[in-house]
This record gives C-alpha cells, sequence and structure tokens, in this order.
C-alpha cells in the first residue's frame, strides 16, 4: 500500500490563557454568516467558550463530528481543584445539548479551520485570540492512501440519516442561494 503526504492543522489550546473575551466567537460566527460578515450571532460560531465565571472556568471548544445519539457518560473531572462536566470538552453536535447547531436550519456546525471561501491563511480565531490562548500550527503526516478518510460523504451521510433527504437538500440550495 503505498504511503502518501498530507497536511495536517491544529490549533493549541493554553486553557490558563483564555480569559473568556470570547473574541474568536464573534469572528467565527461572522466569516460564516450569510452574506459573510452581516451579523455576529455566536451561536452560529464553530467555537464556543464553556465558561463559569465563579469558577474562574473557561475552555474553548471546537465544533467536531456529528452525533446522532447523545453518550450515556456523565463523567466529571476534577483539574487543579476545578470540577468539570465531560460534556464541557466535547466536541459534538448531539442532541443532549444547545451548542454547535445552526441557529436557523437546527443542522450541526463544524470547524473548517476557515477554509470556506475565501479560505484564511490562519484561522480568524486564531488571529483574534489576543491572548495567545489559540495558536496554530501545521505538520505533515504520512498515512496509507486506502486510510484517507472519506468526510465529507460520512458528514452527508449522518445529516440524512437525522434529517431527511429532503431537509438537506433544501437546505445546502437556500445556502448556494444566498451567496
Ligand atoms: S479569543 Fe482567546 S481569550 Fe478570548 S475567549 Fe477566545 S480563546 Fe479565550
Ligand atoms: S478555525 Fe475558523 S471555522 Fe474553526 S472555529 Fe476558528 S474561526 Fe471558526
Amino acid at each position: 500500500m503505498s504511503k502518501v503526504k498530507r497536511k495536517v492543522k491544529v490549533i493549541k489550546i493554553d486553557v490558563d490563557k483564555c480569559n473568556g473575551c470570547r473574541a474568536c466567537e464573534v469572528v467565527c460566527s461572522a466569516f460564516h454568516a450569510t452574506p459573510k460578515y452581516s451579523s455576529n450571532n455566536p451561536e452560529r460560531s464553530r467555537i464556543r467558550i464553556v465558561h463559569d465565571a465563579l469558577k474562574d472556568i473557561y475552555i474553548p471548544v471546537y465544533a467536531g463530528e456529528y452525533a446522532k445519539a447523545e453518550c450515556a457518560g456523565r463523567d466529571k473531572y476534577v483539574i487543579d481543584g476545578k470540577e468539570y462536566d465531560e460534556c464541557t470538552f466535547c466536541r459534538a453536535s448531539c442532541p443532549s445539548r444547545a451548542i454547535f447547531k445552526e441557529p436557523d436550519s437546527g443542522l450541526p456546525l463544524k470547524c473548517d479551520m476557515c477554509e470556506d471561501d475565501p479560505p484564511q491563511e490562519e484561522p480568524l480565531c486564531v488571529q483574534w485570540c489576543l491572548s495567545d490562548a489559540l495558536t496554530y500550527e501545521e505538520k505533515e503526516e504520512e498515512i496509507e492512501e486506502e486510510e484517507q478518510p472519506k468526510e465529507m460523504e460520512v458528514s452527508l451521510g449522518s445529516l440524512i440519516d437525522k434529517f431527511g433527504l429532503d431537509k438537506v437538500t433544501s437546505a445546502v440550495t437556500r445556502m448556494s442561494q444566498k451567496d
């Protein structure tokens, strides 16, 4: 099996440096508004800050894969004396919670690393994070050619399973007409 190189984009999150300013949510939601930069509703953001000011907890979380069902786990984590729910660190859009769902359509959101048109050289949330809680790097890794994930097919299949073909088709048609 032949090996291919692929570029891997990584955003490092330094939780200790996050001050909860939510600038990352503002710029992400504006970049993904239709038309672009016409609004800045944080509910449209692919990064959300899970926060509890009284406990000095600010956790940036990126929207990851859509999950059809909620998980059964409700573990607690205690880190440096602060207690966190398991959901705090989870990237999934799932039925258990309100975040990472597009507010108009209810469709799940996923971070696209700002590759949407026009693609950004560096993710906007990183550029707008003035406290350096978010930093960006690229690296190369070798993978077996056949192991490359068919991400778009998997995501589309999940969406159609949940919302039905008609709703997904009409959402895509609506989005393509707005631009
Ligand atoms: S911009 Fe940076 S400091 Fe502000 S909330 Fe987002 S991650 Fe935290
Ligand atoms: S990388 Fe881009 S799409 Fe992903 S959360 Fe940051 S601003 Fe949003």
